[in-house]
């Protein structure tokens, strides 16, 4: 199955609309922008034929596309999102194509020096002789998670092409604010009416995901006491000295520069202080529950001794609860995950699963109810001027979303 063409084409018209979401608008969705993509892909999808095409004052389009086949089958939904990253720009994107890369440079603006390779990227050694496209230097691409809607639609109009191909309903849902943490926030999960999800989003081919982060945040406030430094002895609590030294004690071996795979850790983030008050912001991670719960006992700890080191400051320790590692979720509704592998199989692929190292829509999904694991969009280097993505990759992940369909109707 060759969908090269028609996903590249979607590719590149999506990418070129900016949709970057913004971590501080209030809004929702967080920038108008992203309705102009949403519009347009409201559009496309009646224009393909798809059925109940729908636009929500959330920014949110749905569709369906009906059974081909007689009788009840679980209704599966398809996710992608529409915005993209925030730390880098998406203004006046430019994709290229670099057809058949035998390995060597790509050289994505030589003007600017970006040049992507397999000494600074080495996953780049797995698609040598893919047609890989990049953006152009001075923004990101996109393909996070453009790929995933080109993959998508392009599947989807194969599917309404090719009504010989046997499955059942299928619920099209595409998200705004991914990136920003808050993409599902207002998704009715109900009236989707989908049995359980898979988000088309990132990572390259045969990377499938069905566990995040468990994901707290954490606060630290410093109440201390000023005195002229000239008689502060034993009369002064020093917040920003306080703050520090807390900070400081927490093991560098648990911060996100120190650890990868399975590993957790506290990340101190914001950091504000005066000599009367101090705060200290930031998260904690890790994809076993008991061990997050574990290291915020640890920095308990800390902060106890520095009460007792420091009775004249007043510290406060909190915790949030941000999100929860789906796997839980997704164990308990097994086939979700076995039709998925079984999927990427027929597309002639070894299913890769890894754990991700941050959250995803899907892990709010599955806590709203609707199980949803990730599945590869072929792409890596995401949220900077060095992203790609192999549309050979993309063309896989078409074949697994068509096989997926056809799976469930077995
Ligand atoms: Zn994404």
């Amino acid at each position: 199955m060759d969908l090269k063409t028609a996903l590249y084409e979607r590719l590149d018209r999506y990418a070129r609309i900016d949709t970057q979401s913004d971590d501080k608008s209030a809004a929702f969705p967080s920038t108008a922008k992203q309705l102009t993509l949403a519009r347009l892909l409201a559009a496309e999808l009646k224009r393909i034929g798809a059925k109940k095409v729908k636009l929500d004052g959330h920014g949110y389009v749905t569709a369906e596309l009906p059974a081909t086949v007689k009788g009840k089958k679980p209704v599966i939904g398809l996710l992608a999102h529409m915005d993209t990253a925030p730390d880098a720009s998406g203004k006046g994107v430019r994709p290229q194509l670099h057809r058949a890369w035998k390995g060597g440079d790509i050289v994505i603006s030589r003007k600017l020096g970006v040049i992507l390779n397999e000494k600074n990227c080495p996953e780049l050694a797995l698609c040598r002789g893919e047609d890989i496209v990049t953006a152009s230097g001075d923004t990101l691409l996109g393909a996070d998670d453009k790929a995933g809607l080109a993959i998508i639609m392009t599947a989807a109009e194969h599917l309404i092409k090719h009504p010989e191909i046997p499955h059942g309903v299928l619920k099209i849902g595409f998200t705004p604010d991914e990136e920003v943490g808050q993409g599902v926030k207002f998704f009715n999960v109900k009236a989707f009416g989908a049995d359980c999800a898979y988000t088309f989003d990132g990572d390259l081919a045969g990377a499938v995901e069905e566990e995040t982060f468990n994901a707290d945040a954490v606060e630290i406030k410093v109440q201390g006491k000023s005195v002229h430094p000239g008689s502060a002895k034993n009369a002064m609590a020093n917040a920003s000295r306080i703050a520090a030294e807390i900070v400081s004690s927490w093991p560098e071996n648990m911060v996100p520069e120190t650890t990868s795979g399975r590993e957790g850790f506290i990340m101190f983030m914001d950091i504000a202080g005066e000599t009367e008050k101090a705060s200290v912001s930031g998260i904690v991670r890790d994809h076993d529950l008991k061990k997050l719960k574990a290291m915020e006992r640890q920095l308990e700890a800390i902060v106890a001794a520095k009460r007792l080191k420091y009775p004249l400051a007043k510290i406060e320790l909190s915790f949030k609860e941000q999100y929860r590692n789906m796997k839980g979720v997704i164990a308990g509704r097994p086939e979700v995950m076995r039709k998925l592998l079984a999927a990427v199989r027929r597309a002639g692929l070894e299913p890769r699963i890894k754990p991700v190292r941050g959250g995803t829509d899907g892990s709010r999904l599955s806590f709203m109810g609707l199980p949803t694991p990730n599945v590869f969009t072929g792409g890596y280097n995401y949220h900077g001027r060095y992203e790609w993505v192999s549309l050979d990759g993309m063309n896989k992940s078409a074949e697994v979303l068509i096989n997926l369909a056809r799976g469930w109707a077995e």
